[in-house]
């Protein structure tokens, strides 16, 4: 009898520890699903960016803090001059590094903390800490950068990006009207002729 239960204890703990071994084991792969999983949901694949449902997301939930702090920040709606041409001249792998190297260089010239958010093709929102006036002048050297980065040893491009204030919309109902602003300013950026900064003005 002693036999048969020092036997049965035995199995009984090598029993529980493989199963303790299976469940951490089973724990581990299942949390690095799910970072591979919101990994694919919250960043680019191409360009590193934000996607637009996760940077959505963010913004939504950041506006009312934007809005009512004390600091003024900054939207931004960055967009590929003649991007299009790209593709059909040099094919769609030369556009893809360009996006790639847009964002580089965006990354660069923002904090790690900032948002940078592809918002759709070769269109990216960002959100920057400071007055239009600063943030334009940022924008517009990194623009500078940009024109100047001679892609695959064989073209250059510019881009064109209008910024709004976030606190300039206090009676704004939601961060799309933000972007609706900015977009405005683009929109003058890209009409005055391409590769410069425009700042929305009520
Ligand atoms: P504009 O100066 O007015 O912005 O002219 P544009 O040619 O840049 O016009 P638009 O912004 O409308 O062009 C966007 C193009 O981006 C069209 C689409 O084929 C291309 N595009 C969208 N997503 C991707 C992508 O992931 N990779 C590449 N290579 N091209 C893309
Ligand atoms: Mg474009």
């Amino acid at each position: 009898i002693r036999y048969i239960v020092m036997i049965s204890v035995f199995f009984a703990i090598v029993f529980i520890l493989c199963m303790v071994f299976i469940l951490q084991n089973d724990r581990r792969h299942f949390k690095k699903r799910v970072r591979a999983l919101r990994h694919d949901v919250e960043v680019d694949e191409l360009t590193g960016a934000s996607t637009r449902k996760y940077g959505a997301r963010l913004l939504e939930e950041a506006f009312l803090d934007y809005k009512d702090g004390n600091d003024s920040t900054v939207l931004m709606l960055l967009d590929v001059d003649k991007f299009k041409s790209v593709n059909d001249t040099y094919g769609h792998e030369a556009g893809d590094e360009v996006l790639k190297k847009v964002v580089r260089t965006m990354k660069k010239s923002i904090r790690s903390s900032d948002y940078l958010i592809r918002w759709g093709g070769d269109e990216f929102v960002g959100v920057i800490p400071g007055s239009m006036k600063q943030v334009a002048f940022k924008l517009q050297k990194m623009a500078e950068r940009i024109s100047q980065m001679k892609i695959d040893d064989r073209f250059y491009m510019t881009i064109s990006t209008g910024v709004a204030d976030i606190r300039m919309a206090r009676n704004a109902g939601d961060i799309d009207d933000i972007v609706l602003c900015a977009d405005h300013a683009l929109y003058c950026a890209k009409e005055g002729g391409r590769n410069r900064v425009c700042q929305y003005q009520e």
